[in-house]
Formats: structure tokens, C-alpha cells, sequence
């Protein structure tokens, strides 16, 4: 039976649900959100969040152990991993504590479960059908194991990797795009002796292949193995380790951590009653106003096209609350969402590499400025990196840009507003940035593609 009529409920409470259920409720409708576990969503719970939160105590040892040559002197410096969870799941509750208290001011209604889209598109949970006059769909991504695997003991996804309650003496990661190379990272720092296996012919595949070295090459002198173009199989999991092969090797470690690839969560969803198909990627279509195939039901986040990441799940939980509301839409454009890696050195991306730039037939130039070029990267100790541009000879237009450095993920955020703006690397050139700040890099790099970079 039918209860409360909503003119929008959301599945979901994660970064993308909650932006869509808040922009909705602030644009007048009445909005309800389901969720079947914890506020925030994974990305809050056990993902973003919780290894960002580890990989900052990662950086803080690393600086502390080596402090020696910036004039800090500190005996018996070790990592208190119970203290580290503690504060972990302390920032956890803090966040989506937030969000709680956002659906609270908004007056968004919380309902608790699992939720299911029914043929007439209303919301099932539990024994109560909610009737909804649309329907945003934001249940995100699950971990999938790689074949003749699954999870649990020593094999591990990534949340079971950043919530391991003791320090592991050595563990394998299979899958080096961010996910997985962020655990690398981080463990590698707190201690732990990391092989890292990438199937694909380098690591974080989907970035320029200038910023991958320079991350492989911090990787290895971190004493990370790196190991690319290999294969894991028969994985066999015993009560102390795990036993793996690739090629012709057999590696044993305390845990195997799988970061290979997450599929959309839509088991309980009931689409196919709805009227919906998952593509041949296994992810739900939709059109610039994030709707989908069946009338009145929209999808955010992580079930649809695109890079699975917040930022592009949050923005289309805007798209689509807006289009509901009737409001003009703003389409996400999916090649202007920044990529953002937190290893050490970070790596910040949008647009195109430059492999991709030649081979989509553009003519291009791209240069590249290191950040030790300017007085910051001595000043902070940050000159380890640069930043790469790669545009179109003809008009200047940005098609890639790329920072691999200690404050990419927060640097590149400049580049895709100027690309955003239609700005081309000239207007770039021209930009006045503060010093000393490893942003003076920038600049650089656009003055670099015309041969008169300050510093080189
Ligand atoms: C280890 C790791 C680190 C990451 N780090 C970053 C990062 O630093 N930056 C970044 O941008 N991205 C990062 N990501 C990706 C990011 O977590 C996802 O892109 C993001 O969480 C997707 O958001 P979402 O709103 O689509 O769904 P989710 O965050 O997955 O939330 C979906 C919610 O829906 C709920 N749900 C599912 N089915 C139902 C149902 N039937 N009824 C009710 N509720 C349901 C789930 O319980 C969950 O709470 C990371 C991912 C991983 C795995």
C-alpha cells in the first residue's frame, strides 16, 4: 500500500545521493532518501574517506622518519595503527554525522532498508511501497573479486585492506589503477613490504604515461615491487597467507588485497520490473539529464557511464535533482571530471593524455615543467613531480593537463576550471599565481609549450 507521497526519492546515501536528496529538497520538493547501511554512503564510510584519513598518517610518518634533513630530530618514531583506526572512524562519524544533519535541516526524511524500484515506479522497502514522483537511483559500486577468487580471510578488498586492524608483515595488491595503488602507498610508508601487480603495461593506467613513471619511480624507492603485465592466478588462501602465481613466479604474503574492478550495485534494485537494462559495461544509461529508460527514474554515481568517482557522483546528483525540479540542465561533461590520485606523489588529472590527444588526430604540443623549477619545491621539499600540458597547436586549447606532486589532487583543480572557461594555454601563460607556491608551476608549463619557461 501506498504511504507519504515524495516528489523524489533517492537509493541511496552516498556522495552522490545526498547532493541530489539536499539540491532537491532546497529546490522546494518534497525528498526522502533509503538506505540500507550507514549515512554517507561508501565513499564516507569505507572508501574515499577512510584512506584518505590513513594515507595522511602514511605522509606525517614518512616526514617524520626522514625529518632529519629539514631540522627535525625524533627518536623511536613508530605508528600506534590502534590510534590510527580510531581517528579513522572519529573523521567517519564527524562526516556523516554532516550528512545526517544535512537531510535533518532540509527536512529530508531518512528511511531505513533496502530500497526497490516497483513496476510504476514508487519505492519498495520492507513492507511499504513509498510513492515517489521520481526516482534518483544512487546505490553505487560493489568490489568484484578477480576470477577463481573471493573475498574474506586473507583475501582482501579495499575496505578490508584500509581497516586491517594490525600492520601486516606483507601484502600483495592486484590492480594498480588509484584504488590500488593508494593502498600500495600507504602501507608501503607504515612499514609493510608491498608487491604491486598492474595487468595492463603500466601503473594508474588511465594517466599520462609521465606521471605513472614518476609515481613508479617514487614507488620503488619507497621499496615498493612493481611488477606490470602480470597476470595473478591460482590464488590459494590458507589461514596465515596466501599463495599466488604470476607467470612464472609464486609469491606468498599475509594478504592478498584485490583492487581490480567494482560492478554497479543494482542486484536489489528490481530493474528489470522497472523497465530497466544495464549495458553491455553493466551500468545504467542515461541521457544529459541523468534519466533513464523508464519514466521518471534518473541514476547518479557510480551505476552510470563515466569514472567511478565522488566528485562526478555528486555533480550528477545536482543534474538531476535540478532536472527534476524543471530547472535548465547543465549536463556533466564526463571528459572535464578530474581524475585524482592519493599516492605519494600524488597525481591530479582531466582531459586527455597525450597518447590519447595523437591518437583522437589532434595536432598537438605538450611540455612539461618540473616542480623543482620553482622556489617552493625547495621550499617545501615538494620537487619531486611536474606538471604536464598538452594542447591543440592550433588554437591553444587545453586537451589534457596532468600534475604529479605532493598537491596535485588539489593543484589540478585550477586547470579544469580554465579548461572549463574555455580558457587555451596562452590565458594560462598569463595567470598571476602566488608566491611561493608550487601552483608558480603552472604558469610555467604553459610558458614551457612556447620555449620560454622562466625557470628551464
Ligand atoms: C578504496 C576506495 C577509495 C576511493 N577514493 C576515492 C577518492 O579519493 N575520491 C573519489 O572521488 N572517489 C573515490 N572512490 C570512488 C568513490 O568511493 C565512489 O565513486 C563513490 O562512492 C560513488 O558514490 P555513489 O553515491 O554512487 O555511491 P556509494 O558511495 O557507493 O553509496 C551508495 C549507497 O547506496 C546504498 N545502497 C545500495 N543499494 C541500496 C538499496 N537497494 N537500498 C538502499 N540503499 C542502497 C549503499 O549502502 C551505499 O551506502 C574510492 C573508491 C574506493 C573503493
Amino acid at each position: 500500500m501506498a504511504d507519504s507521497p515524495y516528489d523524489v526519492i533517492v537509493v541511496g546515501t552516498g556522495p552522490g545521493g545526498y547532493h541530489a536528496a539536499v539540491r532537491a529538497a532546497q529546490l522546494g520538493l518534497k525528498t526522502a532518501v533509503v538506505e540500507k547501511d550507514e549515512t554517507g554512503g561508501r565513499c564516507l564510510n569505507y572508501a574515499c574517506i577512510p584512506a584518505k584519513t590513513l594515507l595522511r598518517t602514511a605522509e606525517i610518518y614518512e616526514q617524520a622518519k626522514n625529518g632529519e634533513a629539514i631540522g627535525i630530530v625524533a627518536d623511536n618514531i613508530s605508528i600506534d595503527f590502534t590510534k590510527l583506526h580510531e581517528r579513522r572512524e572519529e573523521v567517519r562519524k564527524g562526516l556523516t554525522g554532516g550528512v545526517a544533519g544535512l537531510f535533518k535541516n532540509h527536512k529530508i526524511d531518512q528511511i531505513e532498508g533496502e530500497g526497490m524500484l516497483t513496476a510504476d515506479g514508487n519505492v519498495k522497502v520492507g513492507d511499504t511501497t513509498y510513492e515517489a514522483g521520481n526516482v534518483i537511483l544512487a546505490t553505487g559500486s560493489v568490489a568484484l573479486p578477480i576470477p577463481g577468487t573471493e573475498f574474506g580471510g586473507r583475501i582482501l578488498d579495499t575496505w578490508g585492506a584500509w581497516s586491517l586492524p594490525e600492520l601486516p608483515k606483507s601484502i600483495a595488491v592486484v590492480g594498480a589503477g588509484a584504488s590500488g595503488s593508494e593502498i600500495a602507498s600507504a602501507y608501503a610508508r607504515f612499514g609493510t613490504e608491498v608487491i604491486l601487480l598492474e595487468m595492463l603495461g603500466q601503473i594508474l593506467p588511465a594517466e599520462d604515461k609521465d606521471m605513472a613513471r614518476v609515481v613508479e619511480r617514487a614507488f620503488k624507492k619507497e621499496g615498493i615491487e612493481v611488477v606490470t603485465g602480470a597476470r595473478v592466478e591460482n590464488v590459494e588462501a590458507g589461514s596465515e597467507s596466501v599463495k599466488f602465481t604470476y607467470g612464472d613466479e609464486t609469491k606468498e604474503v599475509d594478504y592478498l588485497v584485490i583492487a581490480g574492478g567494482r560492478g554497479a550495485d543494482v542486484a536489489a534494485l528490481g530493474l528489470d520490473e522497472a523497465g530497466i537494462k544495464l549495458n553491455d559495461d553493466g551500468k545504467i544509461d542515461v541521457d544529459e539529464a541523468q534519466k533513464t529508460a523508464a519514466d521518471g527514474v534518473y541514476a547518479i554515481g557510480d551505476l552510470t557511464p563515466g569514472p567511478a568517482l565522488a566528485h562526478k557522483a555528486q555533480e550528477e546528483g545536482i543534474v538531476a535533482a535540478e532536472a527534476i525540479a524543471g530547472q535548465e540542465v547543465h549536463p556533466v561533461d564526463r571528459d572535464a571530471i578530474p581524475g585524482a590520485t592519493f599516492t605519494h606523489p600524488q597525481v591530479g588529472s582531466v582531459g586527455l593524455t597525450e597518447a590519447e590527444a595523437k591518437e583522437a588526430g589532434h595536432d598537438v604540443k605538450a611540455a612539461k615543467f618540473k616542480l623543482g623549477g620553482v622556489g617552493a619545491g625547495s621550499v617545501y621539499d615538494d620537487r619531486d613531480g611536474m606538471v604536464k600540458l598538452v594542447v591543440d597547436s592550433k588554437y591553444g586549447e587545453i586537451l589534457g593537463a596532468h600534475i604529479v606532486g605532493n598537491r596535485a589532487c588539489d593543484m589540478i583543480a585550477e586547470l579544469v576550471a580554465v579548461r572549463d572557461l574555455e580558457g587555451g594555454y596562452q590565458e594560462l601563460q598569463r595567470i598571476i599565481h602566488p608566491h611561493p607556491t608550487i601552483s608558480e608551476a603552472i604558469p610555467e608549463a604553459a610558458r614551457a609549450i612556447d620555449k620560454w619557461a622562466i625557470h628551464a
